[in-house]
């Protein structure tokens, strides 16, 4: 499957048209932004790494009965994925606090979070991604009552099945973010999953190896993308 015109280039990826109108292309690059795109740079090879953990991430959930947007890798930098009708609110999770959490309510970082908290946030740059509820979301039409509902489930089962995964391999799944979209009458979960869009720490030490790094220049920003890819990816 080779990429025709491009589609749409957003901050980490480009999405690319193929022969087949059903299927695209996401090619994920090096750029990496963080604080609405103030801040950018460049993680050498987190385009590559974040493509394999992503493909790892969706065929283990693909197994596990969760049904996504993912076809195939087709390379280091290119995903197959089924052309998906983007629904614009992010489904976030949380295990354990950190980011924006800590700062709107103050809240200690590192807090236990039992049960998960799970939020909504418009997908919108020029507003900065606000925080959102059911109540908007309903009235805005941004998704039906039926879909907020699958978002809510799905959600909730990725994060127990991410957590039990990243836990087998010695991270802790401190938080992340989700998107779906529409295929063909059918709700899939789009996007890529990486620690781009995860928070994930050492579950021993507690060091964070994820977008942070990046964030807060904390240093080893691609030493841990790629510790992150070697746990995920490795054999052993
Ligand atoms: N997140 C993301 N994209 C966004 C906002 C958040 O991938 O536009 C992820 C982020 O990496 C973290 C989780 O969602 O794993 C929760 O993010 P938070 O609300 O704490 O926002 P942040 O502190 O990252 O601005």
């Amino acid at each position: 499957m080779k990429r025709q015109e491009q589609l749409y280039e957003g901050k980490a990826k480009i999405i690319y048209a193929t022969e087949d109108p059903d299927l695209v292309i996401q090619y994920f690059k090096d750029d990496a932004t963080a604080f609405d795109g103030i801040k950018k740079g460049t993680i050498v090879d987190k385009g590559v790494i974040n493509n394999h953990v992503s493909t790892k991430i969706f065929q283990y959930l693909e197994e596990k009965g969760v049904a996504t947007h993912y076809v195939e890798r087709l390379n280091d930098r290119e995903m197959l994925v089924k052309s998906l009708e983007i629904i614009p609110v992010e489904v976030v999770f949380r295990n354990v606090a950190a980011g924006s959490l800590c700062k709107r309510l103050g809240i200690e970082e590192a807090k236990l979070l039992d049960p998960p908290i799970q939020e909504f946030f418009l997908k919108d740059d020029p507003l900065h991604d606000p925080m959102i509820n059911e109540s908007h979301i309903k009235t805005f039409e941004w998704a039906t009552e039926k879909e907020v509902a699958f978002l809510k489930t799905s959600g909730s089962k990725v994060n127990q099945l991410l957590t039990e995964f990243f836990k087998e391999r010695g991270i802790r799944l401190v938080d992340f973010k989700l998107e779906y979209g529409r295929h063909k009458g059918e709700v899939l979960l789009g996007d890529e999953i990486s620690p781009d869009g995860c928070r994930l720490w050492d579950w021993e030490t507690g060091e964070k190896m994820d977008k942070d790094r990046f964030r807060f220049n904390l240093g080893s920003v691609e030493e841990k993308y790629q510790e992150v890819y070697n746990l995920v990816c490795g054999e052993g």
